[in-house]
């Protein structure tokens, strides 16, 4: 079989009405800073993109780290109708790997990069056009040897010579690409100068009928979104987006507000996705819990004041006629009319459905544990909202356990400022180990005493804590990234009191950290 000539077959069929998703959340969003996520939640990720529909799931920079390539790796043997993709330089050594990562897919894509701007051209890569041309050719040639199908995109694109991009594109369809992506590397562009180079690539590049031109924008200017449905207009059929917008710098293009605009004003683009749009609250939700980020109230479709009418005037409006100030319904982005309450008296089968309305699929093994935690918090709880739900869910993360655990804690906080802390830990081995620290506050106190107890330096980088849930008897989330080594390393925990959810965030790392090395003796530290 020549999978290269199959696809070009079916892209044909369907390149006039539908445009492809392309979701990067797992490459360009998990390379930002504040949203890394460790492979378990990048494999549940990836299974709640594919239950959404995307029609490509970028899973990661295989050739980046061992990490990359296992988790990469692990999605393409995981999904079952989703394309995944891996990403690649014009390298040898990267395009190889991806090919590997990508062995087992169902159906696989290599999209390979090279940047073809002046700027980059001289800058960063010190090659002149021609090499950039026979390397790129190279590239998607290699590629195509070792997957179904091939994306080559011009980095920095939207800053390149439009004779050049022409050039450097007709060869990569020449050599067999099938995907043409120009992205706005930078978040430079607008949406008329965007019309303006699809128009002219289409009208250009040999080939161009038989492949499918995509877009790749990011948010720098608050236009990636604009910038992405202006591409379309102009005939891109897949657009290169992630969940709740996550990306480098400012972010990429959101999905969900992208879908929404193509279905909300759909007689105006005339284009459809095969996203299940009620899934999408679910899904920006399920991000926000795995990476301890939470959206804007204001966020547009996910957000939480996205649907609330408040003000007065539109509610009247409202009550006459709901078309008066509603352009869509919340159901239609899968958020649930009435929010259900759970309590201690919640049978297994309700929170089963609840957990699977949330975006979670647990396995009946993880539904034991699951179960539970949530008669242990209804004990403590009168009502158990979606939140508390999720964040229990994500308790049941296998990572985030042992070998320490908490055997006792108590904090203290003194008037003035200090706040000391003390903590006893057992190990999975046999130690014990019992240590105490003062800090700033309860929170640095409690670092310090774990810092100590377990022999491992963290120096914190970002720290977050939130209420997940209403009341005063709420959760608390602490999401804390530390370095250690040369990486960075998340942590969440989760509990009625704060301090115990930062201890738990902190022991979650630790023990993420000795999974992965060695394990030291601790070091010998000064008392107070
Ligand atoms: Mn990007």
């Amino acid at each position: 079989m020549n999978p290269i000539a199959d696809s070009h077959h079916e892209d044909a069929d369907v390149a006039a009405e539908r445009v492809r998703i392309f979701d990067t959340t797992l490459r360009d969003g998990e390379q930002a800073p504040g949203f890394s996520m460790d492979r378990k939640a990048k494999l549940r990720m990836a299974q709640a993109l594919e239950a959404l529909g995307v029609d490509v799931l970028e899973a990661g920079f295989p050739q980046a780290s061992p990490d990359d390539f296992a988790a990469v790796a692990e999605i393409a043997r995981t999904l079952e109708s989703t394309t995944v993709c891996g990403l690649a330089r014009c390298q040898s050594v990267d395009i190889d790997a991806a090919g590997k990562a990508l062995e087992a897919a169902q159906r696989s894509r290599i999209h390979v990069f090279l940047s073809t701007s002046p700027l980059h051209r001289e800058h960063k890569l010190g090659m002149s056009k021609a090499q950039v041309l026979d390397t790129a050719v190279a590239g998607v040639e290699r590629a195509r040897g070792l997957c179904h199908e091939v994306e080559f995109s011009a980095e920095d694109a939207l800053r390149t010579e439009p004779d050049f991009l022409v050039e450097v594109f007709s060869a990569a369809v020449a050599a067999g690409a099938t995907t043409l992506n120009a992205p706005d590397t930078v978040g430079y562009t607008t949406p008329a100068e965007i019309i303006e180079l699809f128009e002219y690539l289409r009208r250009h590049v040999a080939g161009a009928d038989k492949v499918i031109f995509s877009s790749h924008c990011h948010d720098d200017l608050g236009m990636a979104v604009a910038n992405s449905l202006a591409a379309i207009s102009a005939g891109a059929r897949q657009v290169e987006c992630t969940i709740n917008g996550i990306g480098e710098r400012a972010g990429n293009a959101a999905l969900e507000e992208i879908v929404m605009a193509l279905k909300v004003r759909a007689p105006h683009f005339g284009v459809d996705t095969r996203i299940d749009t009620r899934k999408l609250y679910p899904t920006s939700r399920l991000l926000t819990q795995l990476t301890g980020q939470a959206v804007p109230r204001n966020k547009a479709i996910v957000g939480d004041n996205a649907f609330a009418h408040e003000a007065g005037i539109h509610q009247h409006g409202m009550l006459k006629h709901r078309g008066t100030y509603e352009i869509m319904h919340a159901q239609d982005v899968g958020i649930a009319e009435t929010r259900l309450v759970l309590g201690k008296h919640s049978g297994r089968a309700a929170l089963r459905q609840r957990l699977q309305a949330l975006g979670h699929r647990p396995v009946d093994a993880e539904m034991d544990g699951i179960f539970a935690r949530f008669k242990t918090l209804a004990d403590k709880k009168r009502e158990i909202h979606d939140e508390d739900l999720e964040a229990i869910a994500l308790g049941q993360d296998p990572d985030a356990t042992g070998p320490w655990r908490i055997v006792q804690l108590t904090s203290a906080t003194h008037l003035g400022g200090s706040a000391s802390a003390s903590v006893q830990l057992a190990h999975e081995d046999g130690r014990e180990a019992s240590e105490a620290a003062i800090g700033d506050g309860p929170v640095d106190a409690v670092l310090r005493a774990i810092e100590r107890a377990t022999g491992n330096e963290l120096q914190l980088t970002d720290f977050n804590v939130r209420a997940v849930s209403e009341g005063g008897d709420a959760q608390g989330q602490a999401q804390l990234t530390a370095r250690h080594g040369k990486r960075d390393w998340n942590g969440h925990g989760v509990s009625t009191d704060i301090v115990e959810a930062t201890a738990l965030a902190a022991l979650a790392i630790v023990n993420r950290i000795e999974r992965q090395a060695p394990v030291r003796p601790p070091v010998a530290v000064a008392h107070l």
